[in-house]
């Protein structure tokens, strides 16, 4: 038998290490150390129902697990096969405990391609991914694809690019290409700053190889020999296991000089972010890197052309390096199958706010927002009634139960005045104030803005003050039509999305939710 305890930060965070050592300990004193192997993985996704332990091979699954548990999982469920109820999961819509992870529905509805593998390998052996399949995409890659062929391969997967902007993937891969410069540098961003979202933490601390892989692949097809990854340094698992996984590559002969004997060579440098927001940005990051100060500039010239010292540079998120083994291994047929006309693949999602069970999502593009809320999130807490979800990080839009049906595309929830972002969602109930909520992100964004461009400084501050005075019931006539001017014009003149996108709460909580703003307004008149 096998004791999955997975180990991601929120279980950790729960005392899931603890537990794993109890159970090595409790599994000796009977005898059995030799015969059940406790494994360690990354994060399965359920975080808010950590500890979370896995019993292989039947697929028994206790959540909220204490360590006075452990006695008595080693004698009933390991020596003698029977279930503990009181360590399952109770559904909370139909009150029917599960017994298996894969009837959890949570689980249920979910896609887990990229993120599959976080709850079966421990993240710090190369010989578990080896064992999954892991670097056999590299090895096809170099060994039988011309680096234009992988190019042509990601292009017609119709991958678009995970951390926010969506650019096709492997057209931003084709122009790095095609640039005439013999160095050309190759980026991974994992400066996830969204509050709510952690899907590129809990990648690169659960599976750190698969975007490694994904980037040496990369970095081949483009023709670049130096790579980094851009880590936020408040995450120092991911730091950890991202210098081991290199580090163990590069003595499998898949990562340094000659990879597999090719002749091809890449060094992969790790590099710990600040912690601002706005070097999330491609450009700010690659500033950053630099060691200038982290500020966006305009692309008039892309970064493909001129980007990190002024070299071609393709940079994608940690969720997009780690789609890349699975096409290359499966094919873009394959993958162009799954998801929508113009959004291919998964997605993974952070659910998080006022929903029964939050954590880490795997989901098929187009699959709808209701899915998501009540088949996975398992609805509601406390029976309330749904607001609305916020998608897209900070300045995403809130869209209200009326757009429960959406399906969750890139363009359809661009059409609906929200956006994908990096993939936070953030569900709302009838006690919040959507006025507030936008008060809070502005706020959010103001802090974060980096101050180069006039209309993000000054507007969003501006926009702040207006809600902040609108939600102590100070507001006046015309407020409104005072917001979405400001809203128009620092879209409209921002140096970058940040400022571009900053606007998204309020317009959205205008447009679907326009009466609380009224409500609060009249509070004074
Ligand atoms: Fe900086 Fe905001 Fe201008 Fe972007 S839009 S460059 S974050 S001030």
């Amino acid at each position: 038998a096998v004791i999955a305890i997975c180990c991601g930060t929120g279980c950790q965070a729960y005392g899931a290490k603890k537990v794993a050592d109890a159970f090595e300990e409790e599994l000796a004193k009977a005898g059995l150390g030799d015969k059940v192997e406790v494994r360690t993985p990354g994060c399965h996704g359920f975080c808010e129902r950590g500890p979370l332990v896995v019993i292989r091979p039947q697929n028994i699954f206790y959540q909220r697990l204490k360590i006075s548990d452990i006695p008595e999982i080693i004698e009933k469920t390991i020596k003698n096969n029977e279930v503990i109820e009181r360590l399952l999961y109770v559904d909370p819509m139909t009150k029917e405990k599960k017994v298996h992870e894969h009837d959890v529905p949570f689980y249920k509805k979910q896609m887990r391609l990229v993120f599959g593998n976080n709850g079966n390998i421990d993240p710090t052996s190369i010989e578990d991914y080896l064992a999954v399949g892991g670097y056999k995409s590299l090895a096809k890659a170099i060994s039988s694809l011309k680096p234009d062929e992988i190019v042509e391969e990601i292009i017609k997967s119709g991958l678009r690019g995970r951390g926010g902007g969506g650019f096709p993937t492997g057209w931003k891969w084709k122009s790095c290409r095609e640039a005439h410069d013999p160095v050309k540098y190759v980026i991974c961003n994992c400066d996830e700053g969204d509050p709510g979202a952690f899907m590129d933490r809990s990648l690169m601390e659960g599976n750190p190889h698969s975007v490694i892989e994904g980037m040496i692949i990369g970095a081949y097809a483009i023709g670049s020999h130096e790579a980094y990854i851009y880590i936020r340094d408040e995450y120092p698992m991911a730091v950890k296991h991202a210098l081991l996984a290199i580090k163990q590559a590069e003595d499998y002969g898949l990562l340094g000089e000659n990879i597999l004997g090719s002749g091809f060579s890449l060094k992969i440098h790790i590099n710990r972010g600040g912690g601002a927001f706005v070097c999330g940005e491609s450009t700010a990051l690659m500033a950053s890197l630099e060691g200038k100060v982290g500020e966006p500039r305009a692309k008039y010239v892309h970064t493909s052309e001129k980007g990190l010292y002024d070299k071609p540079t393709t940079l994608n998120n940690v969720e997009t390096w780690a789609n890349i083994p699975l096409i290359i291994e499966k094919g873009a047929d394959w993958f162009n199958k799954i998801g929508t006309a113009g959004s291919k693949g998964t997605k993974i999602f952070s659910l998080v706010g006022k929903v029964n069970n939050t954590g880490l999502i795997e989901v098929p593009m187009g699959i709808t927002l209701r899915e998501i809320v009540y088949d996975i999130g398992g609805g509601i807490p406390k029976g309330k009634k749904f607001k609305a979800i916020q998608t897209g990080g900070p300045s995403g839009g809130c869209l209200p139960e009326s757009m429960l049906d959406l399906p969750v595309d890139f363009d359809e929830l661009t059409k609906a005045g929200s956006m994908m972002g990096s993939g936070a969602m953030i569900v709302m109930d009838e006690d919040n104030c959507m006025v507030e909520i936008a008060r809070y992100f502005l706020s959010f964004l103001e802090g974060e803005s980096c101050g180069k461009c006039v209309p993000c400084r000054e507007g969003v501050k501006r926009m702040r003050q207006i809600l902040e005075k609108i939600t102590k019931g100070e507001g006046e006539e015309g407020d409104i039509e005072h917001l979405e001017q400001l809203s128009q014009a620092i879209q409209d003149a921002s140096l970058c999305a940040l400022g571009g996108s900053a606007p998204n709460p309020v317009m959205s909580t205008i447009k679907y939710f326009r009466e609380e703003y009224e409500a609060h307004i009249r509070q004074k008149t």
